[in-house]
C-alpha cells in the first residue's frame, strides 16, 4: 500500500469534484476537483524541474490557496516540504538554506532580489516566486503543465516535511517528519474530535507551522470538509463567519481577541460545535470568560513540532481549564525526574512520550537527537508536567524555564498565576536571573492595565500570603507588552537577556 499521506487524504476527498474545499471571503470558492487538479499540475512541475523524491522544497511565502497546493504537491511528488516563518529575514533564511540544502526555494516576489544571491550561495538550483494573490513564476509554470495523476509510492518512514521548531528556547531545530508520523496524527485527531459530515473549519492560522499546516488542514481534508481559508486572523471577520462554520482552531490570542468583541455571545456562536486552542497555554481565566459568554468550553490540546499533537481534552466529558487532557490513542506518556526515573501520579517532572507521531530526529543533528531519546524509545519533550491519577496531563512549563533559587525549584507558572490574580495585572512572565547568593533569583515582568496603582512593593505585598518566600520575586518589572514570537509564545530568553545584569 502507498503510505504517501496525500494518497490517504485524497482517498477521503468528496466523490463530487464540485464540493467546496476552500472558501474565501470576497473571493472565488475553490472545489476539491480544483485542489486535486492543481496539486497534480504543481507536482508535474516539480518532477519536470528535477525535484526528486526526498529533495527539499524550501518555502517562504504568504498564505494563499496556491501555497496549500504547493504543500500537497510536494507530498504527491515525494518531495520534503520545508516551510519557513514569513517573518524571517534574508540572513535568517540563509541559515535554513545552508542547513537544509533544498533543490528549490519558493519565495515571495517582493523578496526575490534579496534571496536569489543567498540561494545561489547555498547551492539551491531553482528559485521560483509565489505571491499572496497566487501569481508568480511558480503558478505560471505550473498552470501550463498537464496534471500528473502520479502519487509517489512512499514508504511509511519516508520524510514528508522538515519543520523548524518555533525557536522559543534557542535556535530553531529542523524536525524530520515522515508520512506515517503525519498520517497517524491526522487520523487520531479526526477521530477524537468527532469530525462529521457537514463540518466547516475556520482556518485563520499561518501555514508554516504544525498547528495551521498539519492539524487544521489534515483534519479538514480527511473529512472532505470545506474550510474558510483566511490570510490572517481578524477577530471581527472570524466572528462574522461563525454562522457558516462549525470548528475553529486557534492560539490563545485568538480567544482573547474574540472576547474583546461585544457581539461574542451565544447567538453569534450558535452554529459552532468546537473551539480548539493550542500552541501555548490557554489561561483558565480566558477559558472561563469564553464559557461564560458563549456557553461553550474551549477544548485545549497540547503538541509540539517534533510530535504533532500529543494530548487533548476530551470531546465528550469534562474539559478542564489549565490541563491538556489525555494522551492521544497510541501515544504513551510518562513523567520522569532529571535522571529519567519514573515519578508518581501528580508529581512534577519532565514529560516523555512515545508513539507513531514522534519524529525521526533533528535534521543533521544526530547527537542532539540521541540526547533527546531514552534507550527505550521515549522522547524527552522538554516540558515539565504532571499526570493525574485519571491520566490527565497538566503542563507546568518548560524545563529550561525552571528556576532553581537557593536550591529550591520554582515553577514560573505557579508564580505567574498568583501575579495574574492581582487586580490590575493583565499578564506576567516569571524568569530566573543569575544571583550571587541564590544562584538564580525569581523576577517578574508584568503587564498592567492601569486600573489599579501597581508597583513593586504592592505586588510583593499581594503575593506575601500566597507564595512561600523562596518563590516570591526579588525584582519586579513593568512593561507595555511581553515579547512574543509569531506563534504568540512569550520569549523568556529575551527577557532573561534584557534583565540579566539585575543582581550582578
Ligand atoms: P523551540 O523548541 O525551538 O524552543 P517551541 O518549543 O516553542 O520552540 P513548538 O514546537 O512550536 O516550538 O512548540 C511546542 C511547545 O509549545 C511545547 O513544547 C509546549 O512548551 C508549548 N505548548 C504547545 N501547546 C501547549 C499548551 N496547550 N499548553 C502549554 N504549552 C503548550
Ligand atoms: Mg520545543
Amino acid at each position: 500500500m502507498n503510505a504517501n499521506l496525500f494518497a490517504l487524504l485524497a482517498s477521503r476527498f468528496p466523490q463530487n469534484p464540485d464540493a467546496d474545499a476552500l472558501l474565501i471571503p470576497d473571493g472565488p470558492t475553490l472545489s476539491y476537483g480544483w485542489l486535486d487538479a492543481q496539486t497534480a499540475r504543481y507536482a508535474g512541475l516539480l518532477k519536470k524541474i528535477g525535484v526528486e523524491p526526498g529533495a527539499r522544497v524550501c518555502v517562504q511565502i504568504e498564505k494563499s490557496p496556491q501555497n496549500l497546493v504547493l504543500y500537497l504537491a510536494c507530498l504527491r511528488a515525494g518531495a520534503v516540504y520545508l516551510p519557513l516563518n514569513t517573518a524571517y529575514t534574508p540572513s535568517e533564511v540563509a541559515y535554513f538554506l545552508g542547513d537544509a540544502t533544498p533543490r528549490l526555494l519558493v519565495c515571495d516576489p517582493g523578496k526575490l532580489e534579496a534571496l536569489r544571491p543567498i540561494a545561489q550561495e547555498a547551492g539551491v538550483v531553482h528559485v521560483l516566486t509565489l505571491g499572496s494573490d497566487g501569481t508568480g513564476d511558480l503558478s505560471e509554470q505550473a498552470n501550463v503543465c498537464a496534471p500528473d495523476p502520479w502519487i509517489y509510492d512512499a514508504k511509511p518512514d519516508d520524510l514528508a516535511a522538515i519543520l523548524y521548531t518555533s525557536g522559543t528556547t534557542g535556535r530553531s531545530k529542523g524536525a524530520m517528519l515522515s508520512h506515517a508520523n503525519l498520517a497517524s496524527n491526522a487520523l487520531a485527531l479526526h477521530q477524537i474530535w468527532g469530525w462529521r459530515p457537514g463540518d466547516v473549519l475556520i482556518h485563520a492560522l499561518p501555514i508554516f507551522h504544525v498547528h495551521g499546516l498539519f492539524v487544521a488542514v489534515h483534519c479538514a481534508l480527511l473529512n472532505g470538509s470545506a474550510m474558510w481559508f483566511l490570510p490572517k486572523f481578524d477577530a471581527q471577520t472570524v466572528l462574522g463567519l461563525m454562522d457558516r462554520a462549525t470548528v475553529i482552531m486557534g492560539v490563545p490570542t485568538f480567544y482573547t481577541r474574540l472576547l474583546a468583541l461585544k457581539n461574542l455571545n451565544r447567538e453569534s456562536t450558535a452554529a459552532m460545535r468546537l473551539f480548539i486552542s493550542g500552541s501555548a497555554p490557554l489561561l483558565a481565566e480566558t477559558s472561563d470568560a469564553f464559557a461564560e459568554r458563549t456557553g461553550r468550553r474551549i477544548l485545549e490540546r497540547y503538541g509540539m513540532t517534533e510530535a504533532g499533537m500529543i494530548a487533548s481534552n476530551p470531546l465528550d466529558g469534562d474539559r478542564i481549564p489549565a490541563t491538556v487532557g489525555y494522551p492521544l490513542p497510541d501515544v504513551a506518556a510518562r513523567i520522569t525526574d532529571d535522571r529519567g526515573a519514573p515519578l508518581k501520579a501528580g508529581e512534577i517532572g519532565v514529560l516523555e512520550i512515545k508513539g507513531p507521531n514522534v519524529f525521526k530526529g533533528y535534521w543533521k543533528m544526530p547527537e542532539k537527537t540521541a540526547a533527546e531519546f531514552r534507550p527505550d524509545g521515549f522522547f524527552i519533550t522538554g516540558d515539565m508536567a504532571t499526570i493525574a491519577d485519571d491520566g490527565r496531563i497538566s503542563i507546568v512549563g518548560r524545563a529550561k524555564d525552571l528556576i532553581i533559587s537557593g536550591g529550591f525549584n520554582v515553577y514560573p507558572k505557579e508564580v505567574e498565576q498568583a501575579i495574574d490574580a492581582i487586580p490590575g495585572v493583565i499578564e506576567s512572565a516569571v524568569i530566573g536571573l543569575a544571583h550571587p547568593d541564590f544562584g538564580e533569583a525569581v523576577a517578574a515582568v508584568i503587564v498592567a492595565d492601569g486600573s489599579a496603582p501597581l508597583d513593586e512593593p504592592s505586588v510583593l505585598a499581594a503575593l506575601k500570603d500566597h507564595l512561600a518566600r523562596f518563590k516570591q520575586p526579588k525584582a519586579v518589572f513593568f512593561v507595555e507588552e511581553l515579547p512574543r514570537n509569531a506563534m504568540g509564545k512569550v520569549q523568556k530568553g529575551q527577557l532573561r537577556q534584557c534583565y540579566e545584569a539585575t543582581f550582578q
